[in-house]
C-alpha cells in the first residue's frame, strides 16, 4: 500500500545525512496522502544504511499504524497533530541538526537578520516553550504537535510562511507540501540557524533585516507576484 510514497519519504529520510542534519537516527520525515487520510513515516531508530522503502510505516490520522512490520517514529504523534491542524501540509521532518538545535536549547527563536532567512522563512522563527512535568508525563510527543499549533494559532502565523519551529530544549519541526520540500525548509533551517548565530557573535547588536527587505526577499519568492526562477 502507497508504494510511490514509500519510496518517495524513503528518499527524503535519506536526504537528512546526505545534508548532514542528522547523527545516528536522530531524525525522521513523514508524507501524507491526503485522499486516504493516511501518511508514511521513518520506523523508529533503525539505521539508515539498512533502512529500505518497504520499512516505511503507514499511520492513520488518528496515529494508528495501518501497514508495516517496524513500530513507527517515536515523534509519530507530533506528526499526527501537525497533519491534523495544518491541513495545507504534506510532509514534516524533525531533526536534531546542531544549529537549529543550539538555538532551541538556548531557548531562542532565529530572528531574520538577512535575506537568506527572508527568502524562506517570514519573520523570527518561533521558538515554543518547553513542555510541563503534566504535559509530558500525560502525552509528551502529541502534546508537542499541540504546543506547536496552538502557538501558531495564538499568534496568527501562517504556517505556509513559516514552515519551521523550534521546540525549546529539543529541536526543530519543519514541513512543506511533501516530504522533499520539509526535507529542503529543514536544510534551510539550519543554514539560517548557522549564519544567525555567527552574525551575532561578529556582532551582537546586531538588528533584524528591515522588513521592507524582508518582505521584498520573501514576496519576490511567494504568493501571487513571485517572480523569481523560471516560468
Ligand atoms: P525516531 O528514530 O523514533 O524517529 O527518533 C528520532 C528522534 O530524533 C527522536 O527525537
Amino acid at each position: 500500500m502507497l508504494e510511490e510514497l514509500k519510496k518517495e519519504i524513503y528518499e527524503a529520510n535519506m536526504l537528512l545525512p546526505k545534508h548532514n542534519l542528522i547523527t545516528f537516527t536522530w531524525g525522521n520525515v513523514s508524507g501524507i496522502d491526503r485522499e486516504k487520510g493516511l501518511f508514511v513515516i521513518k520506523p523508529s531508530g533503525v539505521e539508515y544504511d539498512v533502512l529500505t522503502p518497504d520499512d516505511m510505516v503507514v499511520v492513520d490520522l488518528e496515529g494508528n499504524k495501518v501497514e508495516g512490520k517496524y513500530k513507527p517514529s517515536s515523534d509519530t504523534a507530533t506528526h499526527v497533530v501537525l497533519y491534523n491542524r495544518f491541513p495545507e501540509i504534506g510532509g514534516v521532518v524533525h531533526t536534531h541538526s546542531p544549529w537549529a538545535t543550539s538555538w532551541a536549547q538556548a531557548g531562542r527563536g532565529i530572528p531574520c537578520y538577512g535575506t537568506t532567512h527572508a527568502d524562506y522563512l517570514y519573520g523570527t522563527v518561533p521558538c515554543v516553550r518547553t513542555l510541563t512535568k503534566e504535559e509530558i508525563d500525560e502525552a509528551y510527543e502529541k502534546n508537542t504537535g499541540i504546543l506547536i499549533a496552538d502557538h501558531f494559532e495564538a499568534n496568527n502565523i501562517d504556517p505556509e510562511a513559516m514552515p519551521a519551529v523550534l521546540c525549546k530544549n529539543h529541536g526543530p519541526f519543519t514541513w512543506g507540501k511533501d516530504g522533499h520540500e520539509a526535507v529542503h525548509n529543514a536544510v534551510v533551517l539550519e543554514e539560517v540557524a548557522k549564519m544567525a548565530a555567527q552574525c551575532e557573535m561578529i556582532n551582537a547588536r546586531v538588528q533584524p533585516a528591515p522588513q521592507e527587505l524582508q518582505d521584498k526577499h520573501y514576496y519576490r519568492k511567494h504568493g501571487a507576484g513571485a517572480y523569481y526562477g523560471q516560468n
